[in-house]
C-alpha cells in the first residue's frame, strides 16, 4: 500500500510547545515519530509519501501549508493518509491518546480505530480517549481514508517527558506502524494462487 505520513507542523510553524519540565516541541517530536513509524511500514513492504522528512513549513501560509500536505497525499494517489500531532490544553492535567477523523467517511473511522486501538493496547497505562469525528480543514480534503492521531498532551509534564523519549517513540512507532497495517491487511484484495 502507498501509505502518506504527516509530522505536524514543521519549520515556521512549531506546533505546541510544552515548557514543564523542559521545552519540547511538537514539530519536532512528530518529526521523529513520523520517520520512525515510516521506517518500519517500509520494512513490511508498504511504499510511504512523507509530506516532510525535515524541518520545514510546506508553505508560509498556515492554510496553504495544510492544503500542500493533503495534496501531497492526493496527487501521489496514497491509498491512506495519517497525520501525526500531540494535543496540547492550557491546563496541565488533561492526559490521554485520541483519533479524530471526518465524519462522513466510514474508511477513515475503521483507520482512525485500527491506530487507536494498537495504541492504546501497547500503552495500557494511558487514557484512552478513543475515536472521534472532527471536522478538520487537512481531512476534508483528503481523497483517501485519512485521520489525524492525537498522541499524548505536551502540556501533561509526565506525559510532555514520555513524548520526549526516543524509547517511547519508537514503541508509539511500532503501535502505529502496527495500526495502520492492521487497516491495510482489511484493505487488500484476498490473494488468489
Ligand atoms: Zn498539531
Amino acid at each position: 500500500m502507498k501509505i502518506a505520513l504527516d509530522a505536524g507542523h514543521g519549520g515556521i510553524f512549531p506546533g505546541a510547545i510544552g515548557v514543564n519540565p523542559f521545552e519540547l516541541r511538537e514539530k519536532d517530536v512528530m518529526l521523529a515519530l513520523a520517520l520512525k513509524v515510516g521506517k518500519l511500514l517500509k520494512q513490511t513492504g508498504h511504499q510511504i509519501i512523507y509530506t516532510r522528512q525535515e524541518d520545514k513549513q510546506l508553505d508560509e501560509n498556515m492554510r496553504t501549508d495544510l492544503l500542500k500536505r493533503i495534496a501531497c497525499a492526493n496527487d501521489s494517489h496514497a491509498d491512506l493518509f495519517v497525520s501525526l500531532h500531540c494535543n496540547v490544553y492550557s491546563d496541565p492535567n488533561p492526559e490521554g491518546i485520541e483519533t479524530l477523523y471526518s465524519l462522513e467517511s466510514p474508511l477513515s473511522e475503521k483507520l482512525a480505530r485500527a491506530i487507536q486501538d494498537s495504541v492504546v493496547s501497547t500503552f495500557t497505562d494511558h487514557v484512552n480517549r478513543g475515536v472521534k469525528p472532527k471536522d478538520l480543514f487537512i481531512l476534508r480534503h483528503a481523497q483517501m481514508p485519512a485521520c489525524q492521531l492525537e498522541t499524548e498532551f505536551i502540556s501533561n509534564p509526565t506525559q510532555l517527558e514520555f513524548l520526549a523519549s526516543p524509547a517511547n517513540q519508537e514503541n508509539l512507532a511500532r503501535a502505529i506502524a502496527d495500526g495502520i497495517s492492521d487497516f491495510a491487511e482489511t484493505q487488500a484484495p484476498a490473494k488468489r494462487h
